[in-house]
């Protein structure tokens, strides 16, 4: 251990978030925002929130937040493009990003020197009390499309930070966007903490992995156009990220964030539940996947878009994460019931900064519950017929996996809710999977038959979107605003129980998920059918106002509420409130069409169930097939 760490006071999460948003509220002005749904709300591009930036889009793009220039928030995350990579000492499925956001406000200079400050100043004066000694940082090295950031560099020249310490790196590694193929985009400069044994070197190696980036400041100042040139944007924004875990690793002076106080009480259960004290690497291993998926599976059913375990796109992943989790405590001899203890224990640690996990525990654990017993049913089953499959095959074993017909795994997975990895650890261990590129053919063929089930692969969209910019062509914001008037015309139809669960929307088509007991019977959906293309025809003028949560409830709006009061929200209004003829109001961060004439009609596709209790409707507007 670094003799460094020993002088750092220790810290609880709760307390290194509180420290950070004070930081920028305090003593930079900024106003402190609630992080965003961890599933975003209506952008098609992704399934869940990826990063801290993800939300902000609009507003990085030019749209005016109701709460200023200056922002800082922390905001949940969550990735599972790598989930077979779970369980090494670094990677986690659910994360948390601390970040302050300029919007036209500050630039280089205020956000470099704000960063340095916070890593620099001691504890007691709202810092994390970090020495320069054990500090690095990149800046972009230039190309043709952007000069070498001079600035950056001098800035942080200027706080002290030797020039053997920061590096100059290309495009790949600092640049950021556009997420598209235009948009706005400009380089970065990151920071790193050392956390190899002894003093750091005195020259930064950009190349040693004992360098470990906490923190990344992104500076937006070129608009990349569609000719692949760039130019200076209009509006400068500032977008930074700092990973509460990774700082929480350093902090606790431990090697992995596995050994942080987020994690430390329930690997202690995790032991005591399996009855051993001493793990080999490979229990260490299969306790971090539990502690890891049961953590964002937690956060995912806690979420106020209210996911539940599905066959499709997010309830898929939220499927994946609990049923591994299962198999794993399998492995370590638990039984059952372990899933609401260790859950239990999240929404302890967490609740306090994340309301959400305490109002919804209940429904956490019942749905945990409900996931383990159905798993351990079907379970059973999918084991007999794949061992029976093997055994059937064993003659032709020297063909490897291609011995099986070509959508047996996916039957595995439609038939018996076998996730894909599940199907292929039992491969493994009965020796049809040897080498890489075994494993790489079933997963292919795996998604190939997944893909002809699905509109569209939600995981092979969440890789190519990393970046998390909303998709707002014409297209996609026709659709969003067809679904503001389908959402008030389910409620007409069906009742005001009706509430928004989910919302995708492509070029194509809309999707829209909510909440309604039943399947819709013929004449009720041609009546929200009906209803939807009247507003259309009555052209109907969209505007947006700004205001607190009581106001818009006052008003009579509908939408996500969450935790947003006291913060100002945006809410769209569908009609003319001096004629009188309102037809909707929601909270929502927009963008709309001008008028609903723009729509041209709207066609209802398909009504179908989606989860227990939650209906989904596709419909599409004429405009948009033109
Ligand atoms: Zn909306």
């Amino acid at each position: 251990m670094s003799p460094v760490i020993i002088y750092i006071k220790m810290i609880t999460a709760n307390e290194l978030r509180r420290l950070y948003l004070d930081f920028f509220v305090k003593k930079h002005s900024h106003r402190e925002i609630k992080g965003a749904s961890v599933i975003p709300d209506n952008d098609p591009t992704v399934l869940f929130t990826t990063a801290g930036m993800h939300p902000l889009v609009p507003y990085l793009m030019g749209e005016k937040h109701p709460e200023g220039t200056r922002l800082t928030d922390v905001q949940k995350s969550i990735r599972t493009d790598d989930i077979e990579e779970v369980g090494d000492p670094s990677h986690l499925t659910f994360f948390e990003m601390l970040g302050n956001w300029s919007l036209g406000d500050y630039f280089k200079e205020g956000a470099i020197k704000m960063s340095f400050e916070f890593l620099t100043s001691n504890r007691a004066d709202g810092g994390l009390g970090f020495s320069t000694k054990n500090l690095a940082v990149t800046c972009f090295a230039g190309d043709n499309d952007a000069p070498r950031d001079e600035e950056a560099f001098n800035l942080w020249l200027g706080l002290g930070m030797p020039k053997e310490r920061i590096a100059f790196l290309p495009k790949k590694d600092n640049w950021w966007g556009p997420a598209g193929q235009t948009g706005p985009c400009g380089p970065d400069t990151e920071m790193f903490y050392w956390t190899g044994e002894g003093e750091a070197p005195e020259i930064y190696d950009p190349e040693n992995k004992k360098w470990v980036e906490i923190w990344n400041d992104v500076f937006m100042q070129y608009n990349k156009k569609a000719d692949g040139t760039f130019e200076p944007l209009k509006q400068t924004n500032v977008d930074t990220g700092m990973g509460l875990e990774r700082v929480l690793t350093i902090l606790s002076g431990v090697k992995s964030p596995f050994e942080t106080e987020l994690f430390t009480e329930v690997i202690e259960e995790i032991r005591l539940l399996a009855g051993y004290s001493e793990p080999s690497a490979e229990q260490i291993l299969s306790e971090r996947i539990i502690a890891d998926h049961l953590r964002a599976a937690t956060f995912i059913l806690g979420d106020p878009m209210g996911v539940v375990p599905s066959n499709t796109d997010q309830g898929y992943i939220l499927r994946r994460l609990i049923r591994r989790a299962i198999r794993h405590a399998k492995k370590l001899g638990i039984e059952v019931d372990f899933i609401r203890k260790i859950s239990g224990i999240y929404v302890k640690l967490y609740g306090e900064f994340y309301n959400e996990l305490n109002d919804k525990q209940e429904k956490i654990y019942e749905e945990m519950a409900k996931e383990e017993a159905n798993f351990n049913n079907t379970i059973g089953k999918g084991l007999t017929v794949l061992r029976k499959e093997m055994q059937k095959l064993e003659s032709v074993k020297n063909k490897g996996v291609q011995a099986f017909a070509e959508d047996f795994c996916f039957e595995m997975f439609a038939t018996y809710g076998f996730p894909i990895e599940m199907t292929i650890e039992e491969l493994e261990a009965d020796g049809w999977i040897k080498a890489a590129e075994d494993k790489q053919f079933v997963m292919s063929k795996f998604d190939e038959f997944y893909k002809k089930h699905q509109d569209l692969s939600r995981v092979g969209a969440e890789k190519k979107f990393a970046g998390g910019l909303a998709d707002h062509s014409e297209e996609v914001v026709r659709l969003h605003t067809a679904t503001h008037l389908l959402h008030k015309a389910l409620r007409t139809v069906l009742g005001t129980h009706v509430e928004q669960r989910g919302s995708n929307i492509t070029a194509e088509r809309l999707r829209f998920d909510f909440s309604h007991p039943e399947k819709m019977t013929d004449e009720q959906k041609k009546l929200v059918e009906d209803i939807v293309n009247e507003q259309i025809k009555a052209a109907l003028p969209v505007s947006f106002e700004e205001m607190t949560v009581p106001e818009a409830m006052a008003k009579g709006a509908i939408g996500l509420f969450g935790d947003k009061y006291g913060e100002k929200v945006k809410v769209y209004t569908m009609g003319d409130p001096s004629k009188n003829n309102v037809f909707s109001m929601e909270i929502c961060g927009g963008p709309h069409v001008k008028n609903t004439s723009e729509l041209g009609s709207f066609k209802l596709l398909k009504e179908e169930a989606c989860a227990t209790g939650i209906r989904r409707i596709k419909a599409q507007v004429s405009a948009n097939l033109k």
